[in-house]
């Protein structure tokens, strides 16, 4: 994800040269504008592909799906850390490492699940 601000510039130049248009709507989740691509699909020069908001509810699942994705990086990297520190031999007690790595995995497995089954209602 680009948050810097010449990176977003270039993307944007980058789509208009793609033939895509600038619409006069903004992204629901950083108020960028957002394009219109020849195949039609509507996308931010941060996020990629997003739908048009139609109503409130629309913007919370947006959102909703957004922080699932947060959630199962984060998870993903927690547990790369604590294989890490178990591997080196680093960890200060390994039966409380393992004991994490499961709760990760757990959160890992229904940030997957609960965005598979918000897909499914589309
Ligand atoms: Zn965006």
């Amino acid at each position: 994800m680009a948050d810097n601000r010449n990176e977003i510039v270039r993307k944007m130049a980058e789509l208009m040269r793609s033939g895509a248009t600038m619409l006069d709507k903004s992204c629901p989740l950083c108020g960028a504008p957002l394009f219109k691509l020849r195949s039609g699909e509507i996308i931010c020069p941060i996020h990629g592909p997003v739908r048009i908001v139609k109503s409130e509810s629309e913007v919370v699942e947006i959102l909703t799906d957004a922080v699932l994705d947060e959630l199962e990086d984060f998870a993903a990297r927690r547990i790369h850390e604590i294989l890490t520190s178990l591997k080196s031999g680093d960890s200060p007690s390994e039966e409380q490492s393992l004991r994490s790595l499961m709760q990760w995995l757990r959160v890992l497995k229904y940030a997957r699940a609960t965005k598979k089954s918000s897909q499914k209602e589309q």
